[in-house]
């Protein structure tokens, strides 16, 4: 499979029901060829579902946000393991650590993701990994032993590039660059271009957050990837269509949305 300009992390389940389809639309008009979208919750499900049933171009992670990991419970693991079985999942997320706003205990939003890795792993998919003013947990769950295995993005970075330079040095791991690529003050966003190739970048908007400039205090849409995905290219010195092709190729090589619907992942009911 090949794909162009995808927006790998939009939460599409957060627009208006009423705007969604043209929002989408919009996107496509402007050149988006696919489009991922996180769950924020267990409870996303059946809404993630029924937007993968309905749109070829459109493939679904299902996880708990660490804002919500204080309802990750006993028991959801096994749970999470038998929602991923449709065939549009690709991923287990967005899961991570937030230590910024902390609308989670801090140790049960390590438990959650710690869990949600395993269960990825268990699975065969990548994660969609949060996180934020949490580098130093982040980093040393990353080098447990036990996830020597993992593949994951690491979505809207902006931990800098020390950080960057260790995620990197494993095969498999991506990192996601959102809107905030075109702020001012988004030094420590940009710094990472110095270090990270392009084969392991990939664009996102983030909808409905982070509206990249021109848009900046507007709510986000997918169309907006454009944006994000230009001045990457800018900051990388390539054209726009050779950022497209190589960030399309990364999300394809991490997804794997080819093989969605293949033996493991069961068709929903
Ligand atoms: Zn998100």
């Amino acid at each position: 499979m090949m794909l162009g300009l995808v927006d790998s992390h939009c939460h599409v389940q957060q627009i208006e029901a009423a705007e969604r389809e043209a929002s989408l639309d919009h996107a496509r008009e402007r050149g988006v060829e696919g489009f991922l979208v996180p769950a924020l919750h267990l409870e996303d499900a059946e809404t993630l579902y029924e937007l993968a049933d309905r749109h070829a171009d459109l493939w679904i992670a299902l996880g708990v946000h660490p804002h919500e990991a204080k309802r990750w419970a006993d028991g959801d693991q096994r749970r999470l393991a038998e929602l991923l079985k449709h065939d549009k999942v690709v991923a287990v997320g967005e899961c991570g650590l937030d230590f910024h706003y902390d609308f989670s205990p801090r140790e049960q939003q390590q438990r959650a993701m710690r869990e949600q890795w395993e269960v990825a792993l268990e699975a065969g998919l990548p994660v969609i990994v949060h996180n934020r003013e949490s580098d130093g947990e982040m980093l040393t769950a990353f080098r447990d032993p036990a996830f020597d295995e993992l593949r994951a993005v690491f979505h809207s970075y902006c931990a800098g590039s020390e950080m960057a330079r260790e995620l990197i040095a494993r095969d498999g791991i991506f990192l996601g660059i959102s809107g905030m690529v075109t702020f001012r003050a988004a030094d420590n966003v940009r710094e990472i271009f110095q270090i990270v190739p392009v084969e392991r970048i990939l664009v996102e908007t983030d909808t409905p957050y982070l509206a990249p400039a021109p848009y900046r205090g507007k709510p986000n849409r997918p169309a907006y990837v454009v944006e994000v995905a230009r001045r990457v290219a800018e900051e990388l010195g390539i054209d726009e269509s050779e950022l497209h092709a190589r960030t399309g190729a990364g999300f394809v090589e991490l997804f794997e949305p080819q093989r969605a619907g293949e033996q493991t992942r069961a068709p929903s009911g």
